[in-house]
């Protein structure tokens, strides 16, 4: 008998937004979660919510449910039950214990300092680029702090929805990533990558500041042998001082109470300004009016955009 072809799945979108829950939802995080959103219900996708709390040193109490809350507020719907990574952790277990047996991840004794002691060379994230010190094997003496994935030395290039054809070296512009951190903690990179698949993932819509470190995430997906998502980087919101808004940097928290304004606003950051008539309208005649209306071509491809007045409503 000919071999029988097997039909390619049909293609379903699936899109998330994997808020951290280091307090509670800015303007910049409802700018990702709005462009993710409609770019998934613009596909007639599903649309997933992920808690990001795998940082437990970062979490604050509360503010998960904040962002769940304020989400609901502005008349998101959501696919499937939230996912939430701190009861996730027998997952990044298992995968780090397959990296291990596969031979990509070695244990590394390296401490900051001694990474600054042996290097100056910076990574693309900003912090030092690891010198590859324990790739070899630990120096006589020494315990294991961490463990690290190795990464290739060679270009890996995708094309960014938004940002175009991207191109890193991981090896040369980061180094040896952490994929289980020295105080025990999964490193996101590793989380990220190990949920987007078990969610079934196949469209990643986040801020640009992940861009960096999407190559990476493409790295570790090959070595676990999971599937590649298509990624699409938005800009992201900053201060008139051109910094991230972010807890850090006190960003004020979006109130849904205030009906559709915050909304508009986000979707004009994301190139698509509403119409006048649509000023005060109600969340379901808005979200209509958006989701009719997205187009991930219209969304501009700076880096950073400083909205002027930015919305807190
Ligand atoms: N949890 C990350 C954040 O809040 C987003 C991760 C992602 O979208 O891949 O910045």
């Amino acid at each position: 008998m000919p071999p029988t072809a097997t039909p390619a799945k049909p293609f379903r979108y699936r899109g998330r937004f994997a808020p951290s829950p280091t307090g509670p939802l800015h303007f910049g995080s409802l700018v990702a979660a709005v462009g993710s959103y409609l770019d998934a219900r613009a596909h007639h996708g599903d649309w997933l919510v992920r808690i990001e709390d795998v940082d437990g040193p970062r979490t604050v109490a509360g503010a998960a449910d904040h962002i769940l809350r304020t989400l609901a507020g502005f008349g998101f719907e959501w696919d499937d039950e939230v996912v939430v990574q701190s009861q996730r952790l027998d997952r990044y277990h298992a995968a780090l214990s397959r990296l291990q047996v596969d031979g990509w991840i070695y244990p590394c004794a390296c401490s900051r300092s001694e990474i600054a002691a042996a290097t100056t060379t910076r990574s693309i994230d900003g912090g030092l680029r690891y010198p590859g010190t324990c790739r070899a094997g630990l120096a006589p003496g020494k315990a294991a702090r961490a463990w690290r994935l190795r990464v290739p030395d060679e270009e890996i290039r995708f094309v960014d929805r938004v940002q175009g054809e991207t191109r890193q070296n991981p090896e040369r512009d980061v180094g040896d990533v952490v994929l289980l951190r020295a105080d025990g903690q999964y490193a996101y990179q590793l989380a990220v990558v190990v949920d987007d698949a078990a969610q079934g993932i196949n469209t990643v819509v986040r801020g640009v500041d992940l861009l960096d470190s999407t190559a990476r995430q493409l790295w570790l997906q090959r070595c676990l042998g999971l599937p590649t998502p298509v990624h699409a980087h938005l800009p992201v919101v900053v201060n008139a001082v051109g910094e991230k808004l972010s807890k850090q940097t006190l960003a004020e928290a979006v109130d849904p109470a205030r009906g559709s304004a915050a909304l508009a606003a986000a979707c004009a950051f994301l190139g698509h300004p509403p119409p006048g008539e649509l000023t005060g309208a109600p969340l379901p005649e808005f979200w209509r009016w958006a989701i009719a209306h997205w187009s991930m071509s219209r969304v501009p491809k700076a880096r950073a955009i400083y909205p002027g007045v930015i919305a807190a409503g």
